[in-house]
C-alpha cells in the first residue's frame, strides 16, 4: 500500500498536470486569436499530452489501490504579449513541472517506495523532452524576430505535430 503522504504528493502532481493542460488550452486560444493555426495545433497536441500525463498518474494510483483526490484547477493566464512570450512562459512552466517531478521522485525514494520511483522514471525522462522542445521553439521564435515571413513558415511546420498517444496494451 502506498503511504498516505506519498498519495497526497501524487494528488498534487495530478493537479499540476491538469493545470498544464489548462494553461496550454489557453495558449491554443491565444494562437487561434493571432491567426497562427499551426502554433494552435502544436499547443492542442500539448494539451492532450498533459491530460494523458494526469491520466497516467490517476491510473497508477488505482492500480496501487490508493485514493484519488481531485482538487480545483487554477485559472491560467489567457494572453501573452507575443508568440515568443507565450513559448517563454511554456518553457518556464515545464522547468517548474520538472522540479515538481523531481520532488515527487525524491519523496517516493524517501518513502522506500521503489515501485513508485520506477514508475516516475518515465516522467523524469519526459521532462527532459518537454523542456528541450519548448526551448527549441523559443530559440526559433527569437531567430524569426529578425526575418519577416519566418513566423509563417514556422507556423506551417508546427501544424504537423500530432499528440503522442499511449500504446495500446500488448503493443
Ligand atoms: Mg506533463
Amino acid at each position: 500500500m502506498m503511504k498516505a503522504d506519498l498519495q497526497k504528493a501524487f494528488h498534487k502532481q495530478i493537479n499540476e498536470e491538469l493545470y498544464s493542460a489548462y494553461l496550454y488550452a489557453a495558449m491554443v486560444n491565444f494562437f487561434e486569436s493571432k491567426n497562427l493555426p499551426g502554433f494552435a495545433t502544436w499547443m492542442r497536441a500539448q494539451t492532450i499530452e498533459e491530460l494523458i500525463h494526469a491520466e497516467k498518474l490517476i491510473s497508477y494510483l488505482h492500480e496501487r489501490g490508493a485514493d484519488v483526490k481531485l482538487d480545483a484547477i487554477a485559472k491560467p493566464t489567457s494572453t501573452w504579449k507575443s508568440p515568443l512570450a507565450a513559448f517563454e512562459a511554456a518553457y518556464k512552466h515545464e522547468c517548474h513541472i520538472s522540479k515538481c517531478i523531481d520532488n515527487l521522485y525524491a519523496r517516493a525514494t524517501k518513502a522506500g517506495d521503489n515501485a513508485a520511483a520506477i514508475f516516475l522514471n518515465w516522467f523524469v525522462n519526459e521532462q527532459v523532452e518537454e523542456e528541450a522542445s519548448a526551448d527549441e521553439i523559443v530559440q526559433q521564435l527569437k531567430l524569426a524576430q529578425d526575418a519577416p515571413g519566418a513566423l509563417f513558415m514556422l507556423d506551417r511546420e508546427m501544424g504537423a505535430r500530432k499528440p503522442a498517444m499511449p500504446a495500446a496494451e500488448g503493443e
